[in-house]
């Protein structure tokens, strides 16, 4: 019964459509991530699942049944919040037993259920503690032990690592992923830390003003992104002008493609001639102190930042834009200097190209 099918699902507030025309499944036990930027509607989406908010139009249905008019209580779902919204005069086990007790659940049944919940998040040693004095991190836990406790059908999880510190973040959320996939639960997630999403989701939808982009894995969603927004919002693109005009020597569908003062040719999904733009990711690009090709581009370092296992390079290119190049010292040996030029080998194969207005995807490595 855990599967969640959105039919043309509409959300307004006032005249602005806060989520418009939402359309697609969440498969039974799916760990699936709403990202977005702040203001996109993945708050909306997640409290019109949850049945805070009533669409306007469209269907969402659990399972087989339609549950638009189903009350928030008759959903079978738990919650957790950014803020916890733990109760903080209940000890933790009072915390977690509260919905047990609100089903009229006998109490032996709802020690055992307890306990075992508490233990899931590692919490059993402090049950008679009160929460308002223990960490940010302990009460989030006491809020997923509360939400996981009733065995909901669905879980719905609303920035709940927002107000974590980095280091915690990371622990917690390699924790929720393990604990979703043990009890099976259909969860979904919403978060704007497009890392937190690659890392834990199972799919993830990526939301700009109110309208879905894209729906895909993690790793399709890095690779492919289905337009330049997409391609922006996760991870770091340089995006770089182009044009491409149709290879004459060509049946197919090769494109002669003019980039930074280079030649080059790709086989597109489809005919395309005019401007395009690339989104160039850093890894995309090779550097090295000697043109490597043909169509090496070259460039000058703006500025060199290290990070630990890579290194960030702004460069200069001819044309006065700026890219943004990753290296890996540990495998190249290479470091460059500021000031010092360069020539970058741009791995076209490996990038998207879209079309002008940057909607439509012309080429990428994939499948067409
Ligand atoms: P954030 O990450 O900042 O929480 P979000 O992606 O969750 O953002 P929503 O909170 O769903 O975005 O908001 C989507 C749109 O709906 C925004 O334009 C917002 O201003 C509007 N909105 C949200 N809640 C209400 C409300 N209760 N009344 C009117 N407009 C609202």
């Amino acid at each position: 019964m855990s599967s969640v099918v959105f039919n043309h699902v509409t959300k307004y507030f006032g005249e602005n459509k806060a989520v418009n025309d939402a359309h697609f499944s969440i498969e039974e036990g799916e760990f699936f991530t709403l990202l977005g930027p702040s203001g996109c509607g993945k708050t909306t989406l997640l409290r019109t699942i949850a049945g805070f908010y009533r669409n306007e139009e469209g269907d969402i249905y659990f399972g087989d049944r339609v549950i638009n008019d189903v009350p928030t209580h008759e959903r079978n779902i738990g919650m957790v919040f950014q803020n916890y919204a733990i109760f903080p005069h209940l000890s933790v086990f009072d915390n977690v037993a509260y919905g047990l007790r609100a089903r009229k659940m006998g109490k032996k049944e709802i020690e055992t259920k307890v306990m075992e919940a508490l233990e899931m998040v590692e919490l059993s040693h402090l049950r008679d503690r009160i929460p308002s004095n223990m960490s940010g991190g302990q009460q989030q836990r006491i809020a997923l032990a509360r939400a996981i406790v009733i065995r909901p059908a669905l879980l719905l999880m609303d920035e709940p690592l927002s107000n974590l510190d980095a280091k915690l973040r990371v622990k917690m959320r390699t924790d929720i992923r393990q604990l979703q996939k043990e009890l099976n639960i259909t969860t979904i997630y919403v978060t704007h830390d497009q890392e937190e999403a690659l890392a834990v989701s199972d799919r993830i939808a990526v939301l700009n003003e109110g309208v879905i982009q894209q729906i895909a894995t993690p790793q399709q969603i890095y690779q492919y992104p289905h337009n330049r927004f997409v391609a922006n919002f996760i991870g770091t693109s340089n995006f770089v002008e182009g044009s491409c005009e149709k290879d004459p020597d060509s049946s197919g569908h090769a494109g002669i493609i003019q980039l930074l003062g280079t030649t080059r040719k790709l086989s597109l999904h489809k005919p395309y001639e005019g401007k395009v733009v690339f989104a160039i990711r850093p890894e995309q690009v090779h550097l090295s102190g000697e043109p490597a090709s043909d169509h090496a581009v070259q460039g000058t370092v703006k500025s060199v930042s290290f990070l630990g296992d890579k290194v960030s390079y702004l460069i200069t290119l001819p044309d006065g834009s700026v890219m943004d190049v990753h290296d890996y010292p540990g495998k190249s040996q290479h470091l460059f200097r500021e000031k010092q030029s360069l020539f970058l080998d741009i791995q076209l194969e490996r990038t998207v190209m879209y079309d002008s207005t940057g909607q439509e995807v012309i080429y990428h490595a994939g499948e067409a």
